[in-house]
């Protein structure tokens, strides 16, 4: 086994260094969890678990999620880019200090949502102009309530626009059930839960005259949410078909030669996991299992310690005694924090990628965002304000 320390970077990774990553969870076998974030603590948590597990991680942000991080307070067309560009940043600086390879990437984006997808490209082609990267590492388009043919054309069109970014493309066919961040798609044709090898030999086709890196969200009969064992069965047997029809039709030498996702991963049984796994999952969302393990730590917490969160000042050791240690956010929002961190450990454990990467010990110094793959622009235009200043100087000099 190549050892993934060797070939990819700690810190945000992007490009080459992406499609590096995840040919070698294709070929080692493993999948890499991606945890919806919704704040800087929930991405925090992912870092800590993933730096834990000595695992790299994708974080990435919803539509909603991005609203949420702008503020549920005000209302503005652009509120959910502005909220996944502060994500973005908020993990572009602090990263690095974890020391495991993690990738950014955007969850589903349905068609009426292209104009937050058409805000997020915008904000990496800036971020690529300045730095040679794009903010994002990865987005994922998902179309799948179009006809095909039409999901297959915009996700080309938005492919030729990130390829010369080198950012990966997830897209969907097929449609994942239940609900989640306002789509519903709980009382769906559930011959549409099921993708056909057809349908992803026609998007692999269509998406690799473009370029290279790309991976299909193919339905299997996965659902959003946790529910209740319903009529639709979850057949991860069935991405093993996808792999052997591309491979015929390929002539490919790959075993595996689609980079195939696992939408509604929460709630799956070890072996539903493992089986898809060995059929070329390399990403699987988790979101449901971590927002309630979220919530499930400041439960308890509050259950605890009750009686010393009813008033700033009085609790059962005496009636003038405070509480601020209690209610200080950073003590409670931790709480929920650790239960999460648990939780992603869990996923990595059962996707394979625990201990495929040795932390690396956190760089010091201040950090700047540009500094992690690239000239910080920063310091670059303090040494031409020097340099600009001096020969000012030099000038006046030379007039006297
Ligand atoms: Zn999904």
């Amino acid at each position: 086994m190549t050892s993934l320390v060797d070939i990819v970077p700690p810190g945000v990774v992007t490009g080459d260094d992406l499609l590096t990553l995840l040919q070698h969870a294709r070929t080692e076998g493993y999948a890499i969890p991606a945890v919806n974030c919704t704040s800087s603590s929930t991405a925090n948590a992912v870092l800590e678990a993933a730096r834990k597990s000595k695992s790299p991680v994708i974080i990435q942000v919803s539509n909603g999620g991005g609203a949420f991080l702008a503020g549920k307070g005000i209302k503005f067309a652009d509120a959910a880019a502005a909220g996944s560009v502060a994500l973005a940043m908020h993990v572009r600086s602090v990263a690095k200090y974890y020391g495991i390879p993690v990738v950014l990437h955007s969850d589903h984006c349905a068609k009426k949502l292209l104009p937050w997808f058409d805000a997020m490209l915008k904000a990496d082609e800036e971020f690529f102009a300045k730095f040679g990267e794009p903010l994002y590492s990865s987005h994922m388009l998902d179309l799948s309530e179009e006809p095909d043919d039409e999901n297959i054309a915009i996700c080309v069109e938005y492919f030729k626009r990130m390829a010369p970014m080198k950012i990966w493309l997830e897209m969907e066919i097929g449609i994942t059930g239940g609900e989640e961040d306002g789509v519903n798609n709980e009382n769906v044709d559930p011959e549409k839960l099921y993708t056909s090898p057809e349908q992803v030999y026609a998007v692999y086709d269509a998406l690799s005259k473009v370029g290279d890196m790309f991976s299909i969200a193919a339905a299997f009969g996965n659902v959003h949410g946790v529910y209740k064992p319903g009529n639709v069965v979850l057949s991860p047997e069935r991405l093993g078909k996808h792999q052997e029809y591309a491979r015929k039709m390929l002539n490919s030498p790959l075993e595996k030669p689609i980079y195939l996702v696992m939408h509604g991963g929460s709630g799956s049984t070890d072996d539903e996991i493992k089986t898809a796994v060995k059929n070329g999952v390399i990403k699987m969302n988790i979101d449901t299992d971590t927002q309630w393990a979220y919530w499930d730590g400041l439960r308890n917490f509050e259950k605890e310690k009750h009686d010393y969160l009813q008033g700033q000042i009085g609790n059962p050791t005496g009636a003038d005694k405070p509480n601020k240690k209690f209610y200080d956010p950073r003590v409670w929002v931790r709480k929920a924090e650790e239960t999460m961190v648990e939780r992603v450990m869990v996923s990595c454990d059962k996707l394979g990628s625990k201990g495929t990467y040795e932390p690396a010990d956190p760089e010091q110094g201040s950090p700047q965002i540009g500094e992690i793959n690239g000239p910080n622009p920063i310091v670059l235009m303090t040494a031409a304000a020097i340099v600009g200043s001096a020969a000012t100087l030099l000038v006046k000099a030379m007039m006297k």
